[in-house]
């Protein structure tokens, strides 16, 4: 869709462009005004402490109309809050009368439903109350009020990290192919030359953050190796950055090692992992029909993932967790259905079940392929819940993206007790981070304000590799900082 939007708040105009992507996906285009393109109109006023907001919108030779008032506040940053949703809210009840729907997660475009839900606890709320708020006022569906409740709720029940504590995060930028919508940076490991000179750079970086670490008397709380899949690396490689960690890892109550491609693992990774105590590792089949992951070029079969869950098993590893996609091209509802009960043999600890996202940086992107059906992909999504709850899982963290199928959301589910830390810091932004490797990003969390700071390292692995000095000076400066 080609989009004219008139705003008197030309700050908004990208959350406005957002609410309308909601319904109509991410082909919409802002245009200056032409002939064919549907025309949004924003106006307002300003009574005493009352704001008044119109939105008009003209598509498909029709005219719809909407309105809606709320308070004018005197802190400006909270006056910007509320008058932000208030714009927002308009134009989605303008959608909701044009398109002749309601998105499962209403007029919300964040990536965190659960922050509003905390927002609104801290605000005095209750937790059910703070859930149904999102029902009023964001006009979020009783299944994903619900969600975010559980969700909630789960996390309430786990340990926060304390004051000192900090989580260890180890990037491996290379994989073993590229996945269809893969965004992260990942080099291909059988092309390049960069994999010594990355590991040696690594471990430069590994030793300046042990110094940090005893320097400013900080604990690792949880480890997460990430990429990337850092077992594409040869195992010898992948040997050494495990044991170089050991300074790092080895306090940790947690230790995750994302090892998402089953034909990346064999028994000397496994049992590299096994001596550095790493209890949590993630393998993921993704779907369970070969054709797809042939054409979404994953280079593995179903069968393979079934050969590495056993040998993970008989090595001893009893918490596993499973990726699943929802919404991957070409698989329809009951495909994924079987996918789940395929899923079942393997009995993973936890399951995430994420949507199909199609990000600019994919191959899916370039393809210029349509995300799924939207109804298809939230039939989808609720059954993978249906079916993390007959294994006794709960929903643990949540998130959202843009671009993803029917606007749905990602979701990790695990048995009680085998939820990642780790994750749900990450999600929520409730935890500090050191972060090593290429694109790897430092973090420090101030959870009573909200304020974040942070420290990237250069995404670029030429880079990175030359620049390891740099990227822990950064990481001091960091720590230094007054949060
Ligand atoms: S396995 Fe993960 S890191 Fe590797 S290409 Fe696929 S999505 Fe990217």
């Amino acid at each position: 869709m080609r989009i004219c939007i008139y705003t008197p708040t030309e700050q908004f105009k990208n959350d406005i462009l957002d609410v309308v992507r909601v319904f109509e996906g991410s082909g919409v285009e802002a245009v200056p005004e032409e002939e064919g393109a549907a025309l949004l109109r924003h106006t307002e006023e300003t009574c005493g402490n009352i704001r008044r907001v119109r939105v008009e919108f003209l598509a498909d030779g029709q005219k719809f109309e909407s309105g809606r008032e709320g308070p004018v506040r005197v802190v400006p940053l909270e006056d910007k809050r509320i008058h932000k949703r208030l714009i927002k809210q308009s134009v989605y009840d303008v959608c909701v009368s044009f398109y002749g729907r309601r998105p499962p997660w209403g007029s919300l475009t964040g990536i965190r439903p659960t922050r509003l839900v905390y927002m609104a606890m801290d605000r005095g709320l209750g937790i059910e109350e703070a859930a149904e708020n999102l029902r009023r006022e964001f006009d979020v569906s009783a299944e994903k009020a619900a969600l975010t409740l559980e969700t909630v709720r789960t996390q309430l029940s786990l340990p926060r990290q304390e004051a000192g504590e900090i989580d260890i995060y180890c990037g491996i930028p290379f994989c073993v192919s590229r996945c269809a919508y893969c965004s992260f940076l990942s080099g291909e490991v059988g092309r390049g030359k960069q994999l010594r000179p990355y590991v040696d750079a690594l471990k430069r970086e590994i030793e300046g953050a042990v110094k940090l670490v005893r320097e400013f008397r900080l604990t690792p709380r949880a480890f997460y190796m990430g990429g990337g899949t850092p077992t594409s690396l040869p195992g010898e490689l992948f040997e050494e950055v495990l044991e170089a960690l050991r300074p790092l890892t080895d306090p940790c109550r947690e230790r995750t090692v994302e090892a998402g491609r089953p034909d990346t693992l064999d028994e000397q990774k496994l049992a590299a992992m096994k001596k550095s105590a790493v209890g949590r590792i993630s393998i993921n089949p993704q779907t369970s029909h070969d054709a797809t992951l042939k054409l979404i070029g994953r280079r593995h079969t179903a069968a393979d993932t079934v050969r590495a869950y056993q040998t993970a098993r008989d090595m001893g590893f009893c918490d596993i967790n499973m990726d699943l996609i929802a919404a991957l091209p070409g698989e329809t509802a009951e495909m994924f259905r079987e996918t789940l009960l395929w899923s079942r043999e393997l009995r993973p600890e936890s399951l995430t079940v994420h949507t199909l996202c199609i990000k600019h940086s994919s191959l899916l992107h370039l393809w210029e392929a349509k995300l799924p059906d939207g109804d298809m992909a939230a039939q989808m999504v609720s059954d993978g819940r249906r079916e993390a709850a007959a294994r006794g899982m709960r929903p643990y963290y949540l998130y959202r993206q843009k671009y993803m199928a029917g606007n749905l959301e990602n979701v990790g589910y695990a048995l009680p007790g085998m939820e990642s830390l780790y994750n749900v810091g990450m999600m929520e932004e409730t935890a500090d981070v050191l972060a090593l490797g290429a694109g790897a990003i430092s973090k420090r969390v101030n959870t009573r304000t909200g304020k974040i700071l942070r420290a990237p390292n250069v995404s670029d692995i030429e880079h990175y590799i030359a620049r390891t000095g740099e990227m822990l000076e950064r990481k001091k400066t960091l720590l230094l900082s007054e949060i």
